[in-house]
């Protein structure tokens, strides 16, 4: 392997450490963020990120308040709980478990959440805000994803970007901060035609597809960075969107699949929930923690 690792293991770690500081100084001041994590139904996938979001929480000091509702819950029912967490003053933050029980309109529940306690970063005037190079709450993963890139390589003005991938929840927000810092963006997805040449052009690549190691090692620029948001489920394990072996004997820069992105989703959930804590209080923006 010649590619250096990012580890987003130790960067999330050491980013936890310094908001469990954080929110000591806020609870000196009589503040204490909380977060409320709402899941509906069993899915077995969310109720392990349920449970990993309201221990990291409790851990750096923030209060957590987990909703369990069953599957069968009635949207106006979820609407209400949504509408009760936007009054309560203890509640800063408010994630919505994805995906939702397909009686529900996964759009119109997260656009009940109040903006300014949306950590999620999902609803509608968010994106919008974050198009619009606004203040906004932006989505967790694409977040972690900027901060490791700007730890890896400084400044991003100029670099050549290829995303694959446009959910709203990972390839379009990612695209959105990569040209807030001045890449130029390509966003490819499954109609895209010459994928592999446009990574070859690419000084950063972020795979976000979902398909094992749909990325190879000979679509890459010798010397890139390389952000591997996948996680699939395999026979060997859990693996990337990237064709690791091959990928770090050509890229400059790589995340691993695990430890690399997957770690930074819930320490950048906690960020976006001191954020909120913040701005909610008159305070100004923790440092570093928003585009
Ligand atoms: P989606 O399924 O919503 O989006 C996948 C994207 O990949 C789509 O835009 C799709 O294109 C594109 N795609 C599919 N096939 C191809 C292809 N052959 N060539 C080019 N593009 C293709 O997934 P998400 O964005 O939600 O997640 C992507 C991956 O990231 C998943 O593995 C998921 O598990 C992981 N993930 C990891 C997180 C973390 O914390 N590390 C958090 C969130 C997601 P089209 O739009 O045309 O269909």
């Amino acid at each position: 392997m010649t590619a250096t690792l990012i580890d987003g293991k130790a960067f999330a770690a050491r980013l936890r450490e310094r908001l469990a500081k954080e929110v000591a100084a806020m609870k000196a001041r009589d503040i204490t963020p909380g977060l409320a994590v709402v899941l509906v139904g069993e899915d077995p996938a969310s109720q392990v990120y349920v449970r990993s979001k309201g221990k990291q929480t409790r851990e750096i000091g923030m209060n957590s308040f987990e909703h369990r509702l069953p599957a069968d819950t009635p949207e106006t029912a979820l609407l209400e709980l949504v509408a009760s967490l936007n009054a309560d003053p203890a509640v800063n933050g408010i994630l919505v478990q994805l995906p939702l029980p397909a009686h529900m309109d996964e759009a119109a529940v997260i656009n009940a959440i109040d903006p300014d306690k949306d950590v999620d970063g999902f609803h509608i005037l968010n994106v919008g805000r974050l198009a619009t190079g606004q203040k906004a709450m932006v989505p967790c993963t694409p977040l972690g994803c900027l901060m490791l890139l700007r730890d890896q390589l400084g400044s991003l003005s100029g670099k050549r970007a290829v995303v694959i991938g446009r959910s709203n929840i990972v390839g379009k927000p990612m695209a959105q901060l990569l040209l807030r810092d001045s890449a130029t963006v390509t966003i490819a997805h499954s109609r895209t035609t010459d994928l592999p040449d446009l990574c070859r052009q690419a000084d950063i690549v972020i795979a976000a597809v979902g398909r094992a190691h749909f990325v190879k090692g000979d679509w890459l620029k010798p010397g890139a960075t390389v952000i591997d948001v996948g996680i699939n489920r395999t026979e060997d394990g859990l693996v990337g969107d990237v064709d690791f072996a091959a990928a770090s004997q050509v890229a400059g820069a790589i995340t691993p699949v695990p430890g690399g992105v997957g770690p930074m989703t819930i320490a950048c959930l906690l960020a976006n929930t001191l954020t909120a804590t913040a701005r909610s209080n008159g305070l100004p923006d923790p440092e570093g923690l928003t585009p």
